[in-house]
Formats: structure tokens, C-alpha cells, sequence
């Protein structure tokens, strides 16, 4: 997605110049690749799992200061529940904008086990590799100063990808467009979570306390997975879930088919048919109300 989200905010802009904002927005990109590769290596040395909190705290911490180098004036969101990991916000207004964007991302992790990271690895020292290391990729060391990084080449890491690589993105991305001194046409906010991996159990409280604030009419979120194909994409609509907790009450002991056979109710039939009848053969939810809060997509 990181990717896409540079891109996302390089449609937003005004394009006065001869060459297009997303040559330019590559062109700082190449000549600045070291130092981003260098501070991105330093986003994912820093333990991010949920348990952890004063390490989650302090990747906020980082993340606040990479916005404050990039210019954007930034703050830690609180939730009204204490100990939650707060939101790293930031914001550059726009003068004359109508529009404003929030940029989503998640600085959390999902859990991870040393023991079952590759050997010789660890899931917070990032390592270079030559490609993908379930393919034929290789471990290498940084190129020598003054040589390209392949762009082919990855790093290693607990959240490369998942998530912190969409704040890398995102914040790189402004950063390159003021670097090329171009301006947006909408105002910006940046929302980066701690708590995603956890299901954002304290999300909505989140949201409700700092409404004013998070005032926008669009979120593009920089946390999906890049399609099957490698290609970019952007998708309309952001898929979420459900979670419910479900007792199915049966027999407590075996029974026997020539006494109960026929008669009793068989609990895991009575849970498949309960599942089979929340959902038609199309996919769509039959469970009441399910719908009532969902906003159809308009055709513009
Ligand atoms: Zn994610």
C-alpha cells in the first residue's frame, strides 16, 4: 500500500509544473533514499505488540517526531480510556481549501514470537534482503554510500509492511511534495492508530471524543493488502467485522442414537443452521438492521 497512499496524495495536488508531481515526488525519493531507509529501519526497531505498552508509547513517540521533522504540527490523541495507546494526529492546513483528507495507518503490530522467526533473525533488528527470502531472496548488507538501492530489494522486519510502512509512506509523501514545493489542494490530517491489531477496541471512543477535530470528508486508509497481482490499487468502501461471542447449549453427556436418535437437538446442527441463515447465497447479511447504519456508494 505504500505505494498507492505516496500516490493518493500526489492526485490531490495542483500540477503547475513541467514535470508531473509523481516524476518529482520519485525524483526525491531516489536522491533521499538512504536517510528514508535509514528512518524507516529505525520505525521498525521499535517493538510495536500490543501487551508491550511502553513500547508502543514510545513508537508514538518516534512517529510524533517524524511528523515534527516533516513540518506537520502533530499531537497524541488520548483515549478517555486510560493506558490506551494513543493516536499519533497530525494537520497542515490548506488556505482556501474546501476539502479535507485524513490519512489512516497503524503503528501496532500483530504479535510475534521470537522463537519462530526465521533462525538468525530477530522481528525488531531489520535485515536487507535481495527479494522475497521464501523465494530466492538473500540477505545482504546496506550497497556502500553513494551506490542506488534496488528497488527490488526489501527489508525485514516486524510491520515493514503491516502497518508502519503506510505511515513511512504517507509521511514521506508530504514530505517530498513540499521538498518539490508543491502545494496541496486540501487540507491534510494524519491518524495513525495503535490499537488496530487489536480489533481498535477503543476506536470509536476515540473518534466520538475528538469529533471536532477529526472533521474530514474523506479517509483514505493505507492498511490493505497490495493485490495479487503487485499492481497498485485503490478500493472504494473500507471492509470491517463483527465479533459476538455464541454459548450453544447440548446433551452433557453422549447419547446413545437408539434412545435419542432423530429426536434430540444436535447442537452442531442447530449452530450450522444458525450461521447458514445470516447470510444469503450472495453474501448479503439477512441478519436484521445489519445494513440500518451503512451509507449506499452514490454514483459521484
Ligand atoms: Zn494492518
Amino acid at each position: 500500500m505504500k505505494k498507492l497512499c505516496a500516490l493518493a496524495l500526489v492526485v490531490l495536488l495542483g500540477s503547475t509544473a513541467a514535470t508531473t508531481p509523481l516524476q518529482q515526488v520519485r525524483r526525491f525519493r531516489q536522491a533521499n533514499e538512504r536517510a528514508l531507509l535509514t528512518e524507516f529501519g529505525q520505525l521498525v526497531a521499535i517493538p510495536n505488540v500490543a501487551a508491550d505498552t511502553a513500547n508502543l508509547r514510545r513508537t508514538a513517540v518516534f512517529v510524533q517526531g517524524m511528523m515534527q521533522q516533516r513540518g506537520i504540527r502533530s499531537q497524541l490523541l488520548a483515549a478517555p480510556t486510560p493506558g490506551v495507546a494513543p493516536v499519533v494526529f497530525g494537520e497542515v492546513k490548506t488556505p482556501g481549501a474546501t476539502r479535507t483528507v485524513i490519512f489512516y495507518a497503524h503503528y501496532d503490530g500483530q504479535p510475534v514470537n521470537p522463537a519462530q522467526w526465521r533462525e538468525g533473525l530477530s522481528p525488531f533488528t531489520p535485515v536487507l534482503a535481495t527479494g522475497p527470502l521464501d523465494r530466492d531472496g538473500r540477505l545482504a548488507p546496506l550497497p556502500a554510500a553513494g551506490q542506488p538501492l534496488d528497488p527490488n530489494w526489501r527489508l525485514y522486519a516486524r510491520s515493514a509492511s503491516d502497518d508502519k510502512a503506510g505511515i513511512m509512506a504517507i509521511l514521506t509523501g508530504y514530505q517530498a511534495l513540499v521538498a518539490s514545493k508543491l502545494k496541496p489542494t486540501a487540507n491534510l490530517k494524519f491518524f495513525f492508530e495503535g490499537e488496530e491489531e487489536r480489533g481498535s477496541p477503543h476506536l470509536a471512543e476515540l473518534l466520538a471524543r475528538h469529533k471536532a477535530l477529526l472533521a474530514s470528508d474523506v479517509w483514505v486508509i493505507c492498511d490493505g493488502p497490495v493485490h495479487q497481482s503487485g499492481r497498485k490499487q485503490v478500493v472504494f468502501g473500507a471492509r470491517g467485522d463483527v465479533n459476538l461471542g455464541l454459548t450453544v447449549y447440548g446433551p452433557r453427556r453422549p447419547l446413545h442414537s437408539g434412545h435419542y436418535g432423530n429426536w434430540a437437538p444436535n447442537p452442531a446442527l442447530a449452530l450450522a443452521r444458525l450461521l447458514a441463515s445470516m447470510q444469503d447465497s450472495t453474501g448479503r447479511v439477512r441478519v436484521a438492521g445489519f445494513y440500518d447504519d451503512v451509507t449506499p456508494l452514490t454514483l459521484a
